[in-house]
């Protein structure tokens, strides 16, 4: 055997033709190295110690010490990573090259600690403020829902003014504590708003389903200023309408959107913490999201994946899609919806 061609695993040609802004490096091209091969950066694309600015940083939070029953979402970062691979430049659902129109990275992962909630809490919010300084909107692939905290600190700083958050999730996740404990993944909405981090009345739930502890859950939701957007809600409006109310939700605010990939039925993500039966389609999820065009978007998060519960990659794979389609909500419209209504 000679002549034999340069090994390209770690090949890092962009999809040249892709790009019509010069200086934006896209994900490595799956023509030229096939998608199961190379390090796995979310979608493929560059690391943002590759290039020289970034618009939109995917940045990774492996923390799950806020978990209240099933453990293991600290693998979530490196799981939606590997799922992320099989995604394509074009989403012909929005007629959008999300990663063309300015430079998308993956920025790695936020260290913290696993031993305590409260100094990872910190560790997260000292990452993120750092990775601001370097990216306008951070698109974070969780870890548990407590990582939201910290992000909308600095993001609540960012922006300038409190933000609006809609917030997919089963659960409401405005409890106050438990076993004595602030920083939970079931309380990360109530210390937002205690810390004045959010725009009362312009936050919304959308998926909520399943038991509560009491009552008095959806009172003291409503008085923190959520509206809730239930599941049953969501399946009898669809998803079209479901976006237009959330739109007018939140009107001109800065937001962020929160996914608990919990929001989707355990058929479409079993591997999450909490689990419950009767929950959103994928497919309504993902169409929601396509409808949000025109929001204020300065960050986002996919949380709550757990791998180990995780079956045949589904879980992972929605949420790697559902990043997608956020990152799509960034990028310019360049052509109609591709795909026959
Ligand atoms: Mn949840
Ligand atoms: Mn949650």
């Amino acid at each position: 055997m000679t002549d034999a061609p340069d090994p390209v695993v770690n090949d890092t040609r962009p999809t040249a033709p892709l790009h019509e802004v010069d200086d934006v490096r896209g994900p490595v091209s799956g023509f030229v190295v096939p998608r199961f091969a190379g390090i796995a950066t979310f979608a493929r694309l560059p690391m943002i110690t590759d290039v020289d600015t970034a618009h939109v940083a995917v940045v990774g939070v492996p923390f799950d010490t806020g978990t209240t029953y099933r453990p293991g979402a600290r693998f979530g970062p490196s799981a939606i990573r590997q799922a992320s691979r099989l995604l394509r430049p074009f989403n012909p659902h929005t007629g959008t090259f999300p990663f063309a129109d300015h430079q998308v990275v993956d920025a790695g992962d936020i260290a913290c600690t696993p031993f305590s909630a409260d100094q990872a809490v910190g560790e997260i919010e000292v990452g993120m403020r750092e990775l601001l300084t370097r990216a306008e909107v951070p698109i974070i692939l969780g870890g548990d829902h407590t990582v939201a905290l910290p992000v909308l600190r600095c993001l609540r700083e960012h922006a300038g003014e409190p933000v609006a958050v809609v917030h997919f999730d089963a659960h409401l996740d405005t409890w106050d504590t438990y076993f004595g404990a602030a920083y939970t993944h079931g309380t990360p909405f109530r210390r937002a708003v205690e810390e004045g981090l959010l725009q009362r009345g312009r936050c919304v739930h959308v998926g909520v389903r399943g038991p509560l502890y009491g009552i008095e859950d959806l009172g003291d939701d409503s008085d923190l200023g959520f509206r809730i957007m239930s599941t049953p809600f969501v399946a009898r409006i669809g998803a079209q309408e479901t976006a237009e109310a959330v739109l007018a939700t939140v009107g001109d605010a800065p937001v962020y959107v929160s996914i608990d990939i919990d929001v989707l039925d355990p058929a479409f993500a079993p591997g999450t913490g909490t689990p419950e039966p009767g929950g959103l389609l994928s497919r309504e999820l993902l169409a929601v999201l396509r409808s949000l065009r025109g929001i204020r978007l300065v960050g986002a998060d996919v949380v709550e994946v757990s791998p180990a519960y995780d079956s045949s990659e589904v879980t992972a794979l929605a949420a790697a899609n559902v990043a997608y389609d956020l990152m799509s909500l960034l990028a310019e419209v360049r052509a109609g919806p591709a795909y026959p209504h």
